[in-house]
Parts: C-alpha cells; structure tokens; sequence
C-alpha cells in the first residue's frame, strides 16, 4: 500500500482573498491616500485636509467638502465593485472620472479600520459608520453596526487607521514613518498642484502647522512656488498644444536651460490622475541631456489628456505606470513641443542679454 503524498487543493476563505487582493492595491499609506483623494475631486471638492500620524501607517484621515454619500449607501460603500462612477460594461472605456473600479474603498477596508463621516446638502445631520472587512462593524461590541447620526459639515471625512494590523508582515516592512509622511506629502503636492482652483492641505495630528498648504484662488504656478519654492517656478516655460488627429490635449510647465538639479521631478498627469511613464521620463532625460550640465535635471509638470481608449492603465494593479496605446507616436509629439519651447525660450534668452 503506498500513501498518497500529493497535496490536496483547499480554498481560501474569501477574507483572506480579498486581503490579499486587497495588498495588491494597497502598498502603503500613500497608496490609500491617492485613491481618497481622488474621490474626494469626484465628489467636487473645492476643500480637501489630509492629517497623518506615524506617515499615515497609524492614522490617515481626509476630510473634504464634496457631495458626501448618502446615508443609504452607508450599508455598502466599502464593498467590493460597489460605486457612483459605472453603470454598464462599455462605461469602462469611457468614464472620465479618476477612480473607475469602485475597489478602493473596498480595498482599503480589507487592510486598515475604516471610519466614514458624511453628509450631503438635503441630509439634517451627518451620518458616521464603520467598516472592517467591506462591510460595516460595530464601533463596540453589543451595539450595532448601523449608520449613527451626529453633527458635521457638508461632505466626507475618511479615516483609515492601523493600516496593515492584519498583514504582519506588509506592516513590518514599512518601518519609517517619517519615510512614508514623505510619499504623502508627495501625494498631496501632486494633487494640490494639479488641482488649482481646491485648496489642499496636509499635516501631522497634533500639528498647527501644516507641511503642505494651497488656496483655492491659487494657479498652477502659485502652487508649484508655494511647495517646489522660487528658484523652480520663476525658470519654466508654459506650452499647451491639442493634436486632432488623436484627440490628444497636452499641457505643460517645464524648466528652461538655467535650471538644473541633482534629480528629475516629473509631475505627471493623464486625465487627471497622477501617474508614471518610463517612456515620458526617459524621453525627458533625452531632451534635457544636451541643454543642462552633465549631471543636472529638469522639473516638468505635464497634464495631458487623451481618449481612454488610447491608453493602458492595466500594466500593474495599482495603475501607477501607464503606457499609450501609440506610445512612439504620442511620445514623440510631446518631446517635439518640448524642443520647440526650449529653443525658443534659448533664442529669446540670447536676444535679450545681447541688447
Ligand atoms: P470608485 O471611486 O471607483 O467608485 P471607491 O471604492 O473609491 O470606488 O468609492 C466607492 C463609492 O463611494 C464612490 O463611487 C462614491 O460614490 C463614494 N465615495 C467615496 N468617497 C467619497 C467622497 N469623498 N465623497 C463622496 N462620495 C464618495
Ligand atoms: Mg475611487
């Protein structure tokens, strides 16, 4: 008699499933931010506060002043693939707004305790609940799960909070807080820049004073002096350029040949959501390489809007890294205008320390 030695084949319980999907999105407070924020401009913010504690890992809070979520919807705001944004399949293509996969909250709800504090314009009062795992829970044991009414203003207050107490693991490898305070920051620059016309702020709990502040009466420029300071935003170039025939929009400020430092900032934006492209980057290092002193880099913010359907934002779960879907083409159409502003601006340097 031999004993059967093949392991047989289990399934996993379904929270560890979406735990695990759930890390896949989520890497780190950052991570989390971005998407609320995001959510939070869809719901028309003009005021957007982020407050961290420990980077984010032990509190990450975002209050705004958009439309807020009705108290009916409490009940299933953080399952998996519920949203406002998408109705039909084909929607997916099209949908214009940042967040599309009604997965984050969701997300975010697998990996941290999850407070939302709402209310809309018709609503008396605001409503408060909490969630684990999708769904709502209890705030203590015995009392129910339902949407408490309290006091509060017009739109939304997320909290997310002991991010990763359930991956032991995923939270040991984060082990800098003021690291990950960094890339919120960083996030939130991003955002505030982008988004002149909302004012953004972000601090420490416990702290007057804020590292990030924008008015909403502020321009794109205003805002790069307020966060990158003076020495970048007197030395860019502005340039906008539409390309019919691929129903492509780009918009850019970046630096001119008098500016350089040790390492690229590239902030940039594809229909309105912050993202990375090797493509774009290297393309940039390109340009730039003969113009600045050997070691020296640019700051380049460029907004660029393009039909969804030409670009691929599924390379990577998180969606962070995109690629076009005629990434030569469109690639090469930006770094023509990039060329075109720095001669120019060269030329009228020249002229003007000639006269
Ligand atoms: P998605 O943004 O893809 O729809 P999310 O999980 O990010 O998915 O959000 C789910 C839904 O919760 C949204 O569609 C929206 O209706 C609501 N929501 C989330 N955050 C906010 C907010 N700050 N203000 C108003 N509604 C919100
Ligand atoms: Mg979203």
């Amino acid at each position: 008699m031999s004993i059967d030695t093949t392991p047989s084949i289990k399934r996993l319980d379904t929270t560890v499933v979406n735990r695990i999907a759930a890390g896949e999105i989520i890497h780190r407070p950052a991570n989390a931010l971005k998407e609320l924020i995001e959510n939070s401009l869809d719901a028309g913010s003009t005021q957007i506060q982020v407050v961290a504690k420990e980077g984010g890992l032990k509190l990450l809070q975002i209050q705004d002043n958009g439309h807020g979520i009705k108290k009916d919807d409490l009940g299933i705001v953080c399952e998996r693939f519920t949203t406002s944004k998408l109705k039909k399949f084909e929607d997916l293509s099209k949908i214009v707004t940042y967040g599309f996969r009604g997965e984050a909250l969701a997300s975010i709800s697998h990996v941290a305790h999850v407070t939302i504090s709402t209310k809309t314009k018709d609503s008396k009062c605001a409503y408060k609940a909490m969630y684990a795992d999708g769904k709502l829970t209890p705030p203590r044991p015995g009392q129910t799960a339902d949407p408490k009414p309290c006091a509060g203003n017009d739109g939304t207050q997320i909290t997310a909070e002991d991010l990763f107490y359930n991956i032991p693991t995923r939270r040991k490898a984060l082990r800098s807080p003021s690291e990950e305070y960094n890339r919120v920051l960083d996030i939130v620059s991003r955002y505030a820049i982008h988004n002149s016309g909302v004012s953004f702020s972000c601090k420490k709990q416990g702290s007057m004073k804020a590292e990030v502040q924008t008015t909403s009466g502020a321009s794109v420029i205003d805002n790069i002096r307020q966060i990158h300071g003076s020495s970048v935003s007197s030395e860019l170039i502005y340039g906008e350029r539409t390309f019919d025939s691929l129903d492509f929009k780009m918009q850019c400020y970046i630096s001119n040949a008098n500016y350089s430092v040790k390492r690229t900032t590239l902030l940039l934006f594809i229909n309105n959501r912050s993202v990375d492209s090797m493509g774009i980057k290297r393309m940039i290092e390109n340009v730039y390489s003969s113009l600045l002193p050997k070691g020296g880099h640019p700051f380049v913010y460029l907004s660029i809007e393009i039909k969804p359907e030409n670009v691929d934002v599924n390379v990577h779960p998180t969606k962070q890294e995109v690629h076009f879907l005629n990434e030569e083409w469109t690639i090469n159409s930006i770094q023509e205008v990039f060329k075109e502003l720095l001669e120019n601006a060269n030329s009228s340097r020249t002229f003007y320390t000639q006269s």
